[in-house]
C-alpha cells in the first residue's frame, strides 16, 4: 500500500480528509506516497498554533535556536544521499543537482543556527545629554513561507531557517508538486527540538490553503517565491492587513556573449546556465545576447553541445538533463516553442522524447533569429528553452540586456575587464555574474532583483534579517534604576 504523510500543525500529523499522489516525472507509473491535501481550516489551525507559540519562540534563548537549526542541518547533511534521491524522483533534476541542492540546505540551516546568536543590535549616545539610546531586532511574528516546486529543499530552507533564526514562528506550505522533501525537512526540525506550533507544515493547493495564509490578520510576513501572478495576487491580499511580504517571482535573464569570449567558456556557461536542471530556475539564462562576431561559432558549437546533452530518468547515471516537472509544464514549454516559431524563430532541438519510462521528456531548445520583442523574450517559459539574439555590439547587447521586464540575474562571458566591469554597472538586475552562468548562487549573500522578479527585503545571507525581524528603538534616561 502507497504510505500517507500528514500535515504537521502544533507538534502534530494531522490528516486530511483527501490525499494527493506524489508522481515521479521521470516515470509516472512511480507514486513515491500520497501526502495531504490541507484544507482552509488547517491552515487557519496552523496559523493559530504558530500564533499561540510565538512568544515561546521570540523569547527562546538563542543558544536554543541555534542547536535546533544545527541539529537539523547535520541530519539533513548526513542524509544528502537518500534525500537527495527523493528530491530527483519528486521533481526530476539529476541526482548530482539534487544531492547538491540537499547539501546546500543543510549548509543554509548551518549557517542561519550560526545567525541566531549574531542578532546584534546598536547603542549611540542620544542627541539629549545623558540619555542612551539602543536599536534592537525583534522577531517580525507569524511568517507564512510559500515555495515554488523547483527547489524542493534548498528555498524552503533559505526562508525558514532564517525564519527560525530570528524567533519567528512559520507556517509552510511547499508546491503541491514536490511535498516529499517538504515533509521531511520539517519533520527533520520538528524531531531536532523545535517546540510544537513554531513549524507548521500545510501541504495543499494554492487556492485552497493560500488565501489564509496571506489573508489572515494574524500573519505578520509572508515570504513567497512563485510566479509573478501569483505574487500580485498575494501583495493585493496582503494589503489589507499590511502584512509585510517578501516575493520572488520570475527572470528573464540575459547572457551576454561578447567577440572576445572564450568560446569553450562561453558555451559551457551557456549550457549549465540554460539548460542546467532543465531550464527550470528562476535565474536561468533565457535570453543569450550574442555579438555578431562570435554569433554563428557559437551557435554551431553550443548546438552540437547540446544536442549531445544525455536527457533521461532523473535518477540514471550519467543523465545530464531530467524531465520536466509535469505534463502542464511540458505543454507550456511546447506552446512557447510554437509561438516562436509562428513569430519567426528557427526552433532546433525542443521535441518530446521517448525513453523506456514515462516521463515528460523534452529535448533541450534553443531558438535562433530571435528579436527581444519577440514572445519568447519577454515570457518566462520556465523550461529547458533558451533564444539567441544576435547584436551589433557590446552597447546593443547591454541595452538588450536591460530590456525586460524583469531584473534577477544577468551575465557576461568576455576576456575583456573593461567591458565586465562596465557591464557589472551598468546592468540592471539584482545579481551580476562575470564568466559563470546566472544560475548557481552562493547561500551565504544576498539574493534578489528589480522591477517584475523581486518585492521586498532580499532574501538569503545576513541580508535576511531584514525582513524576518522589526527594528525597535530604545530611550533610557540617564539614572534609571
Ligand atoms: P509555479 O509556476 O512555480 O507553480 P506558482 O506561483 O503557481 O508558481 O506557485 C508557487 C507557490 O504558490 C506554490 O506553493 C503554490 O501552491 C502557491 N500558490 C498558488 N496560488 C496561491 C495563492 N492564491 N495564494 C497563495 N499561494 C499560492
Amino acid at each position: 500500500m502507497t504510505s500517507r504523510r500528514s500535515n504537521i500543525i502544533g507538534g502534530r500529523d494531522v490528516a486530511s480528509e483527501q490525499w494527493t499522489p506524489n508522481v515521479n516525472p521521470s516515470d509516472t507509473s512511480d507514486v513515491i506516497a500520497e501526502y495531504a491535501h490541507g484544507s482552509s481550516s488547517d491552515a487557519e489551525e496552523a496559523v493559530g498554533a504558530a500564533r499561540d507559540a510565538l512568544s515561546g519562540w521570540a523569547f527562546a534563548s538563542p543558544q536554543q535556536r541555534a542547536d535546533v537549526l544545527d541539529r537539523g542541518a547535520n541530519e539533513v547533511i548526513r542524509r544528502a544521499d537518500e534525500l537527495g534521491e527523493l528530491l530527483a524522483r519528486e521533481e526530476g533534476k539529476t541526482l548530482p543537482e539534487a544531492r547538491g541542492e540537499v547539501l546546500r540546505a543543510g549548509q543554509i540551516l548551518k549557517y542561519h543556527g550560526g545567525q541566531a546568536l549574531r542578532n546584534a543590535g546598536e547603542i549611540i549616545d542620544s542627541v539629549r545629554p545623558g540619555l542612551e539610546v539602543t536599536m534592537t531586532r525583534e522577531p517580525l511574528g507569524v511568517v507564512s513561507v510559500i515555495t515554488p516546486w523547483n527547489f524542493p529543499i534548498a528555498i524552503p530552507a533559505w526562508k525558514i531557517a532564517p525564519a527560525l533564526a530570528y524567533g519567528n514562528t512559520v507556517v509552510f506550505k511547499p508546491a503541491e508538486l514536490v511535498p516529499g522533501c517538504a515533509w521531511e525537512q520539517a519533520d527533520i526540525l520538528r524531531r531536532a527540538g523545535l517546540p510544537e506550533g513554531v513549524l507548521n507544515l500545510v501541504m495543499g493547493t494554492g487556492r485552497e490553503v493560500g488565501p489564509v495564509l496571506t489573508g489572515s490578520a494574524d500573519v505578520d510576513g509572508v515570504s513567497f517565491t512563485g510566479s509573478v501572478t501569483t505574487g500580485e495576487g498575494i501583495l493585493a491580499t496582503t494589503t489589507p492587513h499590511r502584512t509585510r511580504v517578501q516575493l520572488e517571482m520570475g527572470g528573464k535573464n540575459p547572457l551576454v556573449v561578447l567577440d572576445d569570449a572564450d568560446l569553450d567558456v562561453a558555451v559551457d556557461v551557456a549550457l549549465q546556465g540554460a539548460f542546467g536542471a532543465t531550464g527550470q530556475r528562476c535565474t536561468a539564462s533565457s535570453r543569450l545576447v550574442v555579438t555578431d562576431g562570435i554569433h554563428d561559432r557559437f551557435v554551431a558549437a553550443l548546438t552540437d553541445a547540446m544536442q549531445a546533452w544525455r536527457v533521461g530518468d532523473a535518477r540514471d547515471d550519467g543523465t545530464q538533463m531530467g524531465p520536466v516537472v509535469n505534463a502542464s509544464q511540458l505543454e507550456q514549454d511546447e506552446r512557447y516553442l510554437a509561438v516562436a516559431r509562428d513569430e519567426g524563430g528557427e526552433v532546433r532541438g525542443g521535441e518530446r522524447l521517448k525513453r523506456p519510462t514515462a516521463g515528460h521528456y523534452l529535448a533541450p531548445a534553443l531558438v535562433v533569429g530571435t528579436t527581444n520583442t519577440m514572445t519568447v523574450n519577454r515570457d518566462e517559459v520556465f523550461g529547458p528553452v533558451a533564444a539567441v539574439i544576435r547584436v551589433a555590439d557590446f552597447e546593443e547587447a547591454l541595452a538588450v540586456a536591460n530590456d525586460t521586464e524583469f531584473g534577477l540575474s544577468s551575465g557576461i562571458v568576455t576576456r575583456s575587464l573593461a567591458a565586465a566591469s562596465h557591464f557589472r554597472r551598468h546592468s540592471t538586475a539584482g545579481m551580476v555574474m562575470v564568466n559563470v552562468p546566472t544560475a548557481g548562487v552562493d547561500y551565504h549573500v544576498p539574493f534578489g532583483g528589480r522591477r517584475a522578479s523581486s518585492c521586498g527585503p532580499r532574501e538569503q545571507g545576513s541580508y535576511a534579517r531584514d525582513f524576518f525581524t522589526v527594528v525597535k528603538t530604545s530611550y533610557v534616561a540617564p539614572g534609571s534604576p
